[in-house]
Parts: structure tokens; C-alpha cells; sequence
């Protein structure tokens, strides 16, 4: 195919969601992913024969009559999926350096209260304050109950109400309030700082329900792919697409960068915003909103680590652990290099043959500035260089020394350590300084942290993390916001709402 009603540049969630939506609907839709492999942030690779996860390891909001369900089985998802539902009493557990006690966040809302009440009784009244807040935040939000969204649906008053604040404000005891925000790495979270309306979409999702997906998010991609070739979509994998033409301040064409020409009457973005600005053929549309995007701040980037297990080394722990040095478990509170890491994401992920323990934290970019001009991307696989694979290494061993101490049975049984930094999200996804989330959400700039789908170029629009929420949840919202110009939203909305 050399022309397509809608050019989607990027096959991560969000591109691949409005395809799907859109060819459903009738359009000839072309997706032109630069990566060998589809799916973006969902995608998984082999080390030592083992599968890897890149980027999602749970999600909420699954289970019947819930949005995230809803959405998934109107995009035929969720007959295909192969889901796991994390612990009911607990699917996250919060952990505190020289404290025995596992602090649980459950499932239901009830349940949450309960749960938390077995070790601060004193707070029943401000727990259900704080479960009762998180839902009104919610209800606030069109999409997120699959209502009629106005196109800025997902700027609301909760954009100024800090969380940490409004937290603080219910609850009494300081170990409490930091356990309530201890899985805010699923946002990079800071205090004075994280909106109430984060804070409240993401947790209210998991406390619905949380799960994980068996053998890797990938899945997640693979359907959709065939989904949208068999609505009579085209989906190209290592076509990458290095310039926009325009012609009468409209897109017309894109070329890749083996030469590729395409035509188009739309097009949508799922690479970053300032990104694909750079790609337009007429410089003064650049010049205009470089600088506004250029401004804005990223989230932080990740250091993930999985060791890969001699098999039956360590059972299967159906939570994720967050583990801190301190009370202090907002992530992105006060980057120190030197107190690296302060905070631990642990999970074993859902593998149906491997033994794998893994971790997540942040990492500012400065640690791996450095090495800023090296890539390192398959199928063009260039090392970034002895100096930073033993860098990279001496910071896996601080992850692996950790994990020995929380898990000594895992010692002496790590056939093999793989880890990515920052660089990696960077070469793999165009994410600047390997952010993880996108446009970082601030309760002093709401707006800005708001990029609307449509664009100053009539027929280009944006969709993905850097539009309105980042997360399997928020992309996939995003992504019917994106297509909103396109199809009948009442209709589809309708439809969505009998899944
Ligand atoms: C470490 C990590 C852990 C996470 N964990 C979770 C989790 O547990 N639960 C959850 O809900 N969310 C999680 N997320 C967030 C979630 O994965 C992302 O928000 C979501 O997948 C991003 O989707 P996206 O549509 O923005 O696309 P992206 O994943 O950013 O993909 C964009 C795609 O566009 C392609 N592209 C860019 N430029 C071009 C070009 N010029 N030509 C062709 N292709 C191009 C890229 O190659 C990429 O494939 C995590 C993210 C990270 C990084």
C-alpha cells in the first residue's frame, strides 16, 4: 500500500488502538513502526532463552463491567488475553527497610480499607475519605466512565490539588500517607508536585482489580496487529518515518527512512509531540511549537533489572513489592546518585517455563549522559562501549545484592542478569532522555502537561503517553479521544458500554 486514509507513525499502544478503532470503522489505515518488533513499551526480548518484559507489568481496570475491560473487549482484546489477576488481599505489598511488617493494598474498595485497617485501625474514617475521594476524582473524567468526553476530558479541578497535601489532610499517621502513595513509581511521583488526579486514576484502577499478563505484555500488541489486517489494515515493521511533507499546510506524504514514499489524508503521531514536529517539511511550523514542548518537563527515566533463575529457585509471588530505605516513598522526591536505588519496584513475573526475579527503579539521565551518542538497537546493534556495560554491570550488582538480602534463596542460583538504563527506552521508543510516563503532570502547570490530539497542522494528531495519561489505561483512553474526529464517539461509546 502506497496511500491510506490514515498514516499512524508508531505501533506502540496508542497507535495501535486507533487502528484498530479506525479500521474497524472503514478507513485503510497504514501503521509504520520503526522497530523490528511492534508494540513500543509492550514489547519483549530473549536473553539466555528466557522472555523479557520491557515495560508493562500489571494492569487494572480488567475484570467484567470494568472501563479497561470494556474498552479491550470492543477492540477485541479481551477473549485473546492471557490474564493473571494479581492477589485479592494484596496486590501490591509496601516494605520498609528494618520494619517486618508487609503493608497491603487490595483489591475492592472495602477490602482496601480493611486491609490497611489491620495495621492502623485508627484511620478506618480517613481510609474511606481517601477511597470515597479517589472515586469522585474518577467520575469526574468522561472517558474513564466511558461517557461522552469533551476533546480536553482530561483537564479537570483535581489538576491543582496536590496529592501529598490532600493525603495528609485525611490521614494522621505519616507511615499511612506513605504507603498510600508507596506504588507511585507507576507515575514518578513527587510530592508538592503530583496532581490528585493521577494519583487517583491509576490507584482507583488497580483497586478495582489488578493483573498480569502471562508470559508478557506483547500479547497485548500481537492481537491488535492481526486485528487491524484482518479489518484489511496494513501494519509495516523497521519503517521508520524520518520526514513529513506538507502541502498547503496539510500533511501529504511521509518518507521513511529507507525511501519509502506514503501518502495520506491524516495523520496520526504516536511518537512524541516535539518529535514529529521535527520531522515536518516546513520549518516555521517547527520554530512555532519547538519551544513550547521543548520547555516541558519529561518524566524520569528506568533502570530495570531481571535475573533469569535456576528453575524453582524462588515460587511465584502473585503482588509486586515495594520496597523503600525510608518513609519518604515518594520516587522522584530528590534525585541522589550516590543513595542510588531508594526505592525498589520486585516482581516475579507470570512465565509459563522461567524462574525470573525482577526490579524496577528510576534513573535520572544525567547517570548515563555519558554515553548519549552511542545507540544501541536492533537489528543495528552497536555496543555503547566497555566503560558503560561495566557501569551498567557494578549498578545491576547494587540491584542483585539487594535482592539476595531480601531473597537469600536466590543466591548462587542467577544463571543470568540483564538490565536496560534510560538510553534504552530513549533508542527504542524516541522518548526523550529515556523518559518512562511522557510529559511529567504538575499540580503549578496543569496545563502544560495537557498536548491536545488535534495539532496546528489540520489533518495531524497526536495520540500515546504524552497525551493526557500515560499507562495501558490512559493510552487506550487517549486513543478514542484521538479518533474522536473520525468516528461517531456517541456510537462507539454505546457500543463499548454494552461489552
Ligand atoms: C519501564 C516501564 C514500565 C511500565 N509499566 C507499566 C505497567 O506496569 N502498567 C501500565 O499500565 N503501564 C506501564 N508503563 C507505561 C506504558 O507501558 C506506556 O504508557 C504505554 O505502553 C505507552 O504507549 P504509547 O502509545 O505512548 O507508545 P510507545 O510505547 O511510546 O511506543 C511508541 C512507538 O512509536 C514508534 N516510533 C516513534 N517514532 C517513530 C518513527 N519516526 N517512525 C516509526 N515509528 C516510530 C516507536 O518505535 C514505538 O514503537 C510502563 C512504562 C515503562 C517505560
Amino acid at each position: 500500500m502506497k496511500s491510506a486514509d490514515i498514516i499512524i507513525i508508531g505501533s506502540g499502544l496508542g497507535g495501535l488502538v486507533c487502528a484498530q478503532l479506525l479500521s474497524k470503522h472503514g478507513y485503510k489505515v497504514l501503521v509504520l513502526e520503526k522497530n523490528e518488533q511492534f508494540g513500543g513499551a509492550l514489547q519483549i526480548y530473549k536473553r539466555a532463552g528466557a522472555t523479557l518484559d520491557t515495560g508493562v507489568h500489571y494492569i487494572g481496570g480488567l475484570q467484567k463491567g470494568q472501563n479497561l475491560y470494556q474498552y479491550f473487549k470492543y477492540l477485541g482484546l479481551m477473549d485473546k488475553l492471557n490474564l493473571h489477576q494479581l492477589d485479592i488481599d494484596g496486590f501490591d505489598c509496601i516494605t520498609f527497610e528494618g520494619d517486618k511488617n508487609e503493608y497491603k493494598l487490595a483489591q475492592g474498595y472495602e477490602n482496601f480499607v480493611e486491609q490497611l485497617c489491620v495495621h492502623f485501625p485508627k484511620e478506618r474514617a480517613g481510609l474511606q475519605t481517601y477511597i470515597a475521594k479517589i472515586q469522585e476524582v474518577c467520575a469526574s473524567v468522561e472517558l474513564y466512565n466511558i461517557q461522552n468526553p469533551k476533546l480536553d476530558s482530561f483537564y479537570t479541578p483535581y489538576h491543582l490539588i496536590d496529592t501529598q497535601e490532600y493525603i495528609q489532610s485525611i490521614i494522621q499517621d505519616k507511615k499511612l500517607v506513605s504507603i498510600l502513595v508507596g506504588n507511585n513509581l507507576l507515575y514518578a511521583g513527587a510530592p508538592n508536585k503530583t496532581p490528585l488526579y493521577v494519583h487517583a486514576l491509576i490507584t482507583n484502577s488497580y483497586i478495582q482489580s489488578s493483573w498480569r499478563c502471562t508470559d508478557g505484555g506483547i500479547q497485548i500488541a500481537n492481537i491488535l496487529v492481526r486485528n487491524i489486517r484482518a479489518n484489511g489494515g496494513v501494519v509495516l515493521r523497521n519503517k521508520e518515518v524520518s520526514a513529513i511533507t506538507l502541502s498547503n499546510y496539510r500533511i501529504s506524504s511521509v518518507t521513511c527512512a529507507d525511501g519509502d514514499v506514503y501518502t495520506c489524508e491524516h495523520l496520526i503521531s504516536n511518537g512524541p509531540p516535539l518529535y514529529t514536529y521535527n520531522l515536518l517539511s516546513e520549518e516555521v511550523l517547527r520554530k512555532n511549537v519547538k519551544t513550547k514542548y521543548e520547555l516541558q518537563e519529561k518524566s524520569i527515566g528506568a533502570f530495570t533489572f531481571h535475573a533469569i533463575l535456576e528453575k524453582e529457585t524462588l515460587p511465584y509471588f502473585n503482588y509486586n513489592r515495594y520496597h523503600f530505605k525510608d518513609e519518604n516513598t515518594w520516587v522522584n522526591h530528590q534525585y541522589n546518585a550516590d543513595k542510588w536505588p531508594e526505592n525498589l519496584m520486585i516482581f516475579t513475573p507470570k512465565s509459563t517455563d522461567e524462574n525470573i526475579i525482577s526490579a524496577m527503579t528510576i534513573m535520572d539521565y544525567s547517570e548515563v549522559e555519558e554515553w548519549k551518542d552511542s545507540i544501541n538497537i536492533v537489528p543495528n546493534t552497536i555496543s555503547r562501549g566497555a566503560t558503560y556495560e561495566a557501569w551498567k554491570d557494578a549498578k545491576a550488582t547494587i540491584i542483585e545484592n539487594k535482592l539476595i538480602e531480601l531473597y537469600p534463596e536466590i543466591e548462587n542460583k542467577i544463571l543470568h542478569i540483564d538490565s536496560s538504563t534510560p538510553l534504552s527506552y530513549r533508542d527504542y521508543l524516541y522518548t526523550k532522555n529515556g523518559s518512562m510516563y511522557g510529559y511529567i503532570k504538575s499540580i503549578h502547570e496543569p496545563y502544560n502537561a495537557y498536548i491536545p490530539t488535534v495539532s496546528k497542522v489540520p489533518n495531524m494528531h497526536f495520540t500515546g503517553q504524552d497525551i493526557n495519561l500515560h499507562g495501558i489505561l490512559g493510552v487506550t483512553l487517549s486513543a478514542f479521544l484521538t479518533c474522536m474526529p473520525f468516528v461517531d464517539i456517541d456510537k462507539v461509546l454505546s457500543e463499548v458500554r454494552g461489552m
